[in-house]
Order: structure tokens, then C-alpha cells, then sequence
């Protein structure tokens, strides 16, 4: 792919949000009116592997147009100093605002929604990617529905970021709530991070707070890595089923090599059937 030098077919517009090492701005294409989400990353994060990052953007950009719950890259330039990175425009916003306006989530939401990007994450991993960062907040909606399809953003590019400036930001500006245990044991971040996370997502969907917030990071890290973490306090459990609790459990198996695949996942009875199998809190 070769890359154009000069962004000047797009004008940005208001920034969307900002994360872990962009900022993203909505972008009309002049030409054809037709909107999109524009990631600035600044090149000196990914200083002397510019050549891997470009190799890595062409491998987004198709296996984004892969899959319907993921967003999908369509262009890519760059300047001397930053890369621009054209997805579709998610207007709905993001899962996490959703759960903080909600409370939390019914449990057959939840398990929609949870299935929904397991299938995703499914794709991902056949794909050879591991997201890493699978959190609410890259998480986004297609439009301001509430039944609009949910969309796996940010994936792909952390991986290839120097490791230790990617660890430095994260410590900054992170949290490191949805780090599966093993990436503190730095013995290894390969496909089962995303299912860890995974996890604690649906815990975050079925209770509306996170199962490793702490005081400070120091403890939130030491309760990830000794898989710390309960069902309570049991007023907002009450209405959850044991079938979705285990589902939980099994995602956050400490051992990477005994926690289920995404594959796997999928085949657990609370996402299995679509039936509903548990009683609602309705
Ligand atoms: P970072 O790698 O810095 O975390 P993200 O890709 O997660 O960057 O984008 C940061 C934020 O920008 C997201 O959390 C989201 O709020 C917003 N955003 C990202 N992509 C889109 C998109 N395609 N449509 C709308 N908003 C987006
Ligand atoms: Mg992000």
C-alpha cells in the first residue's frame, strides 16, 4: 500500500476521543461528503519500526473489512510527523458510557452484546491478532440506537508499539484493570488476554463496576495476578445467574493455557443457545 504523503482529501473536524496513544477526530472526505473517525498517532511512538507499523496497517485494513463488529479502516497517510488512520464513524458512542448510564446491563443484554464480540474476537484471533486492549472503551456503537451493533475498536497496533513506552502510557493513563495476569508475570500476551478481558467486561456489563479496582494500581495488579475477586457485594449479584457467573470464572482462569479459547468460549451454556436459560432482573 503505498501511502500518501499529504492528508489535504480530508478535512477533521471536533476531536471523538482520545486514548492510550491517539487522538481521534472526525474527518469529511472532501470529495464524496462521507464521513469518517480519524486516528492521529504520532510517529515518535513508533520510532524505528515504521517499517512494521505499515505492514501492520495493511494487515488491519483487511481483516477489518472482515467482520461486521469491527471498525473498519478504510485509509491510511502520513505526514512527517504523524500517521492518519481513516475508520468508520461510530456515532453511538462508547460501551463504557452506555454501562455508566445504564447501571449495568440485564443479563440477557449482556450476553447478546458479550457473544456479539467473542464472535469478533474469534475472527481476530483466526486472523493471527490479538487485540490486547479489549475494554469499554474500545468498544463503540455503530449509531445512537439502542439496538446498534457494537464494534471492536483499536486493535492490532499496540502489539507493535515499543513495548516499553506502551507499558509507560498505560501506567499513565490506563488502567490496568482488563491486564490479564500473565502480562504482569510478563510470561506472555498472546490470544488469551482478550478472554480474560472478555471477562471482565461481563462482569463490568452484569454488576456496573470493574472485579480488580483497588485503592491503587500497585493492588489492582496484585489482585489480577491472584485472581482476587468476588461476587459482591451480593445486592448487585442477586439477580445473576450461576450459568453467567461461571461463564465469568472460566474467562478469568488464571492459568492462560486452561482458559478457554474464544472458540471455546462461545460454546459455554450462557452463550451457547439464545434461549434464555436464566431468570431476568427485570
Ligand atoms: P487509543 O489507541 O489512543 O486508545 P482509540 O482507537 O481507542 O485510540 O480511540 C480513542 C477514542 O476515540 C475511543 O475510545 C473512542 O471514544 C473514539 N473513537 C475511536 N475510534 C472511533 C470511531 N471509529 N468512531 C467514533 N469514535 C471513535
Ligand atoms: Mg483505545
Amino acid at each position: 500500500m503505498a501511502p500518501t504523503t499529504v492528508p489535504c482529501q480530508y478535512r477533521t473536524g471536533k476531536t471523538l476521543g482520545s486514548g492510550t496513544y491517539a487522538i481521534v477526530k472526525e474527518a469529511v472526505h472532501i470529495k464524496t461528503g462521507q464521513y469518517y473517525a480519524c486516528k492521529v498517532i504520532n510517529k515518535k511512538l513508533m520510532e524505528g519500526r515504521e517499517y512494521m507499523v505499515r505492514n501492520e496497517i495493511a494487515v488491519l485494513k483487511k481483516v477489518s473489512k472482515g467482520h461486521l463488529n469491527i471498525v473498519t479502516l478504510h485509509d491510511y497517510f502520513e505526514t512527517a510527523h504523524n500517521l492518519y488512520l481513516c475508520f468508520d464513524l461510530c456515532t453511538g458512542g462508547e460501551l463504557f458510557d452506555r454501562i455508566c448510564a445504564k447501571g449495568n446491563y440485564y443479563e440477557q443484554d449482556a450476553a447478546q452484546l458479550v457473544r456479539t464480540i467473542m464472535q469478533a474476537v474469534k475472527y481476530i484471533h483466526e486472523c493471527g491478532i490479538v487485540h490486547r486492549d479489549l475494554k469499554p472503551e474500545n468498544l463503540l456503537f455503530r449509531t445512537k440506537a439502542e439496538d446498534a451493533d457494537i464494534m471492536i475498536a483499536d486493535f492490532g497496533l499496540s502489539r507493535i508499539m515499543e513495548e516499553d513506552k506502551f507499558q509507560l502510557l498505560t501506567e499513565i493513563c490506563g488502567t490496568p484493570g482488563y491486564m490479564a495476569p500473565e502480562i504482569f508475570k510478563k510470561t506472555g500476551h498472546g490470544k488469551p488476554v482478550d478472554v480474560w478481558a472478555m471477562g471482565v467486561i461481563t462482569y463490568f456489563l452484569l454488576c456496573g463496576y470493574t472485579p480488580f479496582d483497588r485503592d491503587t494500581q500497585e493492588q489492582e495488579m496484585q489482585a489480577i495476578i491472584a485472581g482476587d475477586y468476588k461476587f459482591e457485594p451480593a445486592e448487585y449479584w442477586e439477580n445473576v445467574s450461576e450459568t453467567a457467573r461461571d461463564f465469568v470464572r472460566e474467562c478469568l482462569t488464571i492459568d492462560p493455557a486452561s482458559r478457554p479459547t474464544a472458540a471455546e468460549a462461545l460454546r459455554h451454556k450462557w452463550l451457547a443457545s439464545e434461549e434464555p436459560h436464566f431468570v431476568t432482573n427485570a
